[in-house]
C-alpha cells in the first residue's frame, strides 16, 4: 500500500488556522488595531466598507516596520513580542502568538504599507491567499497601514456564514469599543462606507466612555478604586437607575486587555444584591492591574478568556470594592463593614486568613426604585366605597341564581366583544391587577399585559390605516444611545414617525423626541426607546415577521413595561373600558393571559 500522509502547503495550513483567529470582519479589526497599539500608535484610523466584506483599512502612526520585518510579519509564528515560552508569562503587549497577519493574509487580499521613523522610504507588500504578489519601496507616511480586501474571497463557506451588514458592523463596533475604552489616550477615527462615522479624541477614561455611550453615563457611573498586593482594581460601575435589560456595556479589562468571565460578573451582581430591578444589569467598566505572571492569556486564540491564578480572592475583592462604593454613595441604605473592617488591607498585610465578603445589613423595606408619582394610588376610602357599590349592585341586580367563581381555570375566550360598556366597579390588587365588574362579569386584568395588548393593536392599526393620536412633549426629550443602538434607531425612524413618534437625530448618537403616540409613557421615553431597540435587535434575528409586526410588538412591550400602575378609579375605569372594547383583550400577541373573566355561571358552580 502506498503512503497517504503528506504535509499541507503553508497556504492551506494558514487558511485552516485562520478559522480560529479570523471568524468575521470584526476579528480582523481587533487584530489590526491591537497591532497598532502594540506599535505605540497614538492615532488610529479605521475605515470600514460594506461592514468589512469589501474593505477594512487600519492606519496607525506607530513605529512601523523595516523592509525585512514587513515581509516576515506575514509568516506564521512570526512575532517581535516574545522570544521564548517563559515570555508569555510577562506579556504586556496585546499580541504575541504571531499568527494574526498570517491568518488574515490567508483569507483575503491584503496590502501593507509601512515606514519606520528614520527610514527615507517605506515598504509596500501585496499578498493574496498567503501568496506574496509584490513587494516594492513606497513613499508612505510613518507608521503602518493595512488594507484588507475581499475577506474570505477564497473560503466561500465562511463568507456565506456572515450575518447582515448591520450585525457585522455591530460586531466591529463592539471590538472598537473594547479597545477604545482600554486606550483613551489614543485617538480613534472611524469611517463607515466613506463617511466619517465617529471620532474619539484623546482624553481620560470618563471622557471616552461618555463619547461612546452618551451623556447618561456621566451622572450614572460611580468610580471604584482599590489596591492590594495581588491586584489593583479601578474604573466605574453604574447606578441601579441606568441598569439595562440586555446587560450591555459591561467591560472587564486585565492589564488593558478586554476579557469575559462569568465568575467576575457574578461578583459584580452579588455586590448589587437586590438593588437591581429584576432581570436588569448595570453597566460597568472595570480594570484590573495584575502581575502578568498571575494570569494566563494564552488559553484561547482570541485571548478573551483568561485564567487567573487568584480568581477566588480577586472576585471577593471585586465584590467588596463595589459594595463599598455603592455604600459610600448611599445606594445601599445601611452598610456595615464592622465584621471586616480591615478587609481591604488584608492582602497588604499578607495574612493567611481566608477571605470572606463583608456582610451588608439593609432595611428590607427600602426600595430605591420607588419613585414619587404625581398620580395618586386609589385610596382606601375609594376602594371601600367601591366594594360597597359592588355589593349594592349585586343586591339590586340579583336574580334568582347563585354565583360561581372559578379562578383556577379563568375564562379567557379570545374574541369577546363588549359593547355599551359600563364599568360598575374597579379596584387594584397589588398594583399589578385591576379587578373590575361590568356587564354582570368580573374581570381580573393584568395591567402591564393589558397595556401591551392595547398598544400592540393600536400600533398595528396605525401602520395599516389609522393615524395614532400623538402627544407633544413639554420640552424636547433627549435620548442618548450607543453607536449601534443609534444605527438601529435611524433605520426605524420612518416607521416610528408613522406611529406618531416625533423623533429626530441630534448630533452623534443623540436624538430628541418632541412627541409620542398617546398612551406611551412620555416621561420614560428614553428608556422605552432603548428597551425597544434592544428587544427589536434581539428578536428580529430569530422571528420571521414583517418589520411592522416586529416594531408593533417590541415597541408595545417596551412601552408597557414603563406603564405606571398607579391609577385613580376614573383612570382605571377608562383603562378597562378601553381594553374591553379591544378585539382581543384576553391574551397578549404571544398568548399570555391578559384578562380572566368570571361569569355568573362560574360562580354558580363554585357555590354548589
Ligand atoms: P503578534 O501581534 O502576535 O506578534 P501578528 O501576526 O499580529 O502577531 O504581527 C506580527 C508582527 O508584525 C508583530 O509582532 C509586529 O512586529 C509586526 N506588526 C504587525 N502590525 C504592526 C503595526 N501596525 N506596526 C508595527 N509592526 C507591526
Ligand atoms: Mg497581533
Amino acid at each position: 500500500m502506498s503512503d497517504i500522509i503528506h504535509l499541507l502547503p503553508d497556504s492551506v495550513a494558514n487558511q485552516i488556522a485562520a478559522g480560529e483567529v479570523v471568524q468575521r470582519p470584526a476579528s480582523v479589526v481587533k487584530e489590526l488595531v491591537e497591532n497598532a497599539i502594540d506599535a505605540h500608535a497614538t492615532d488610529i484610523t479605521i475605515s470600514i466598507v460594506d461592514a468589512g466584506r469589501t474593505t477594512i483599512q487600519i492606519s496607525d502612526n506607530g513605529v512601523g516596520m523595516s523592509e525585512t520585518d514587513a515581509r516576515m510579519a506575514f509568516e506564521r509564528h512570526a512575532t517581535s513580542k516574545i522570544k521564548d515560552a517563559s515570555d508569555i508569562f510577562h506579556i504586556r503587549s496585546m499580541g504575541f502568538r504571531g499568527e494574526a497577519l498570517a491568518s488574515i493574509a490567508a483569507v483575503s487580499q491584503t496590502e501593507l504599507k509601512t515606514r519606520q521613523k528614520d527610514a527615507e522610504l517605506g515598504t509596500k507588500i501585496c499578498i493574496a491567499g498567503s501568496k506574496i504578489e509584490s513587494q516594492t519601496p513606497d513613499a508612505c507616511p510613518q507608521g503602518t497601514t493595512f488594507t484588507v480586501k475581499n475577506l474570505f474571497f477564497n473560503t466561500p463557506a465562511r463568507r456565506k456564514f456572515l450575518k447582515s451588514n448591520q450585525t457585522e458592523f455591530n460586531y466591529i463596533l463592539a471590538e472598537i469599543y473594547q479597545t477604545a475604552i482600554a486606550n483613551p489616550q489614543i485617538s480613534f477615527t472611524i469611517y463607515k462606507d466613506g463617511d466619517l462615522y465617529a471620532k474619539y479624541d484623546k482624553g481620560n477614561l470618563m471622557q471616552r466612555i461618555v463619547k461612546i455611550f452618551g451623556k447618561t453615563m456621566e451622572k450614572g457611573l460611580l468610580p471604584i478604586e482599590d489596591e492590594s498586593d495581588i491586584v489593583k482594581i479601578y474604573g466605574f460601575v453604574g447606578l441601579p437607575e441606568i441598569s439595562r435589560k440586555n446587560g450591555a456595556n459591561q467591560f472587564f479589562f486585565v492589564n488593558n486587555r478586554f476579557f469575559r468571565q462569568k465568575s467576575f460578573l457574578s461578583s459584580v451582581l452579588r455586590a448589587y444584591g437586590n438593588l437591581l430591578p429584576q432581570k436588569e444589569y448595570p453597566p460597568f467598566f472595570i480594570f484590573f492591574e495584575i502581575d502578568p505572571s498571575n494570569i494566563d492569556v494564552n488559553i484561547h486564540p482570541t485571548k478573551t478568556e483568561i485564567k487567573f491564578s487568584d480568581e477566588f480572592n480577586i472576585c471577593q475583592l471585586l465584590e467588596a470594592t463595589i459594595k463599598c462604593t455603592l455604600g459610600k454613595n448611599n445606594i445601599v441604605p445601611s452598610l456595615d463593614f464592622s465584621d471586616s473592617a480591615d478587609y481591604t488591607d488584608m492582602f497588604s498585610k499578607k495574612t493567611d486568613r481566608p477571605v470572606t465578603p463583608p456582610t451588608i445589613k439593609y432595611n428590607p423595606e427600602y426600595n430605591p426604585f420607588k419613585t414619587k408619582s404625581s398620580l395618586s394610588y386609589p385610596n382606601q376610602q375609594a376602594n371601600t366605597r367601591n366594594w360597597e357599590k359592588l355589593f349594592e349592585e349585586y343586591e339590586t341586580n340579583k336574580k334568582d341564581e347563585s354565583l360561581h367563581f372559578d379562578f383556577s381555570s379563568g375564562n379567557t375566550c379570545a374574541d369577546e366583544q363588549t359593547k355599551e360598556l359600563s364599568i360598575q366597579f374597579c379596584t387594584q390588587i397589588q398594583k399589578k391587577y385591576i379587578l373590575a365588574f361590568a356587564n354582570e362579569k368580573i374581570y381580573v386584568i393584568d395591567i402591564k399585559r393589558a397595556h401591551y395588548r392595547m398598544l400592540y393593536d393600536q400600533f398595528f392599526d396605525s401602520f395599516t390605516h389609522k393615524q395614532m393620536p400623538s402627544q407633544k412633549t413639554l420640552l424636547p426629550i433627549r435620548i442618548d444611545l450607543t453607536a449601534d443602538e443609534s444605527e438601529t434607531l435611524k433605520t426605524l425612524l420612518p416607521q416610528l414617525q408613522e406611529l406618531g413618534f416625533d423623533i429626530e437625530e441630534f448630533g452623534q448618537n443623540s436624538f430628541v423626541a418632541n412627541g409620542a403616540p398617546a398612551d406611551v409613557p412620555i416621561g420614560e421615553l428614553p428608556q422605552v426607546v432603548t428597551d425597544f431597540i434592544t428587544n427589536y435587535s434581539e428578536n428580529n434575528k430569530t422571528v420571521k415577521d414583517s418589520v411592522q409586526e416586529q416594531i408593533a410588538q417590541n415597541l408595545a412591550k417596551a412601552a408597557s413595561l414603563y406603564r405606571n400602575p398607579n391609577m385613580t378609579v376614573e383612570e382605571m375605569q377608562h383603562f378597562v373600558a378601553q381594553l374591553l372594547q379591544n378585539k382581543s383583550f384576553t391574551i397578549t400577541p404571544e398568548g399570555q393571559i391578559v384578562t380572566i373573566i368570571v361569569e355568573p355561571d362560574d360562580l354558580l358552580k363554585k357555590f354548589n
